[in-house]
């Protein structure tokens, strides 16, 4: 019971990497404010899930890039939950465009999403907990992208990227203060953003051969290795990140 009695909130908790975080994180103690954006049915089933598992969730509906809707939703889970102890900045997409038909409202969307709001949730939920004088943990998931080139993703890598600089920078303005933070990179993970990877007989097997163990990660995998750099174990880290892909990027 790694995270016993600490209270969560995972952005896009409602799918996915989140959904294995949320997962996760309720097995091992914590009540978890499970965030989306669209679907509210699949945050239901993640809080159902956290709740079968004997912890408290609720489900917040939020665009994590506009915020208003960002202080609405940490003052929810404080309300509702009580103090937030661990902010997991997992909500993303991912737009497949070539640099040279990229857009401007292509381009600002996705990095405003991306990266602006994993900014903004942070400093939403820092205020508080340096207001309040408490100790916190973020974990931010940045991308393999981070590390390697992949087609049409000239918006994207730099936002994932600029992620390990964000926790760096984050870090050490917060840790003095008693939060620390910390970035996970997944690899190729099996979600509703890569089932077009999976699906593809010709691209799936290229890209798995470029992976050490030769398969796609599973969302839970994701989820132990965010759980144990959020929890009090990893007392002594902060301002890292972390690649959890079956050996993509040290290949
Ligand atoms: P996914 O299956 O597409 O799920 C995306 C999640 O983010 C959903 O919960 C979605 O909410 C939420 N979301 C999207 N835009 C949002 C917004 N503006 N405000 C709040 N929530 C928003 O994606 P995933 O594969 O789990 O990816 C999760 C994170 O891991 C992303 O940051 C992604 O970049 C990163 N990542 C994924 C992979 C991979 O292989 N899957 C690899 C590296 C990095 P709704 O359900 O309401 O739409």
């Amino acid at each position: 019971m790694r995270l016993e009695n600490k209270v969560a909130l995972i952005t896009g908790g409602s799918r996915g990497i989140g959904r294995g975080i949320a997962e996760v994180f309720a097995e091992e103690g914590a009540d978890v404010a499970v965030n989306y954006v669209g679907q509210a049915a699949k945050a239901e089933e993640t809080a159902a899930y956290v709740r079968s598992r004997g912890r408290r969730a609720i489900t917040v509906q939020g665009d994590v890039s506009r915020r208003a809707d960002v202080e609405a939703m940490v003052e929810r889970v404080w309300k509702e939950l009580g103090p937030i102890d661990i902010l997991v900045n997992n909500a993303g997409i991912e737009t497949i465009v070539p640099f040279l038909e990229l857009t401007d409202e292509q381009w600002t969307r996705l990095t405003d999403i991306n990266l602006r709001g994993n900014w903004l949730c942070a400093q939403v939920v820092c205020r508080r907990l340096v207001a309040e004088q408490r100790k916190g943990s973020i974990v931010n998931i940045g991308s393999i992208q981070a590390a390697k080139v992949l087609p049409g993703r000239t918006h994207y890598a730099p936002t994932k990227l600029g992620l390990e600089a964000l926790t760096r920078n984050m870090s050490a303005e917060m840790t003095p203060l008693g939060i620390r933070v910390n970035c996970v990179h997944p690899g190729l993970i099996e979600t509703d953003m890569t089932q077009w990877v999976m699906k593809d007989p010709e691209i799936l097997p290229q890209v798995l051969a470029q992976i050490s163990m030769g398969r796609a990660g599973q969302p839970r995998e994701v989820g132990h290795v965010v759980a144990f750099v959020a929890s009090d174990e990893a007392s002594y880290l902060t301002g890292q990140s972390f690649h959890v892909d079956g050996g993509w990027q040290g290949k």
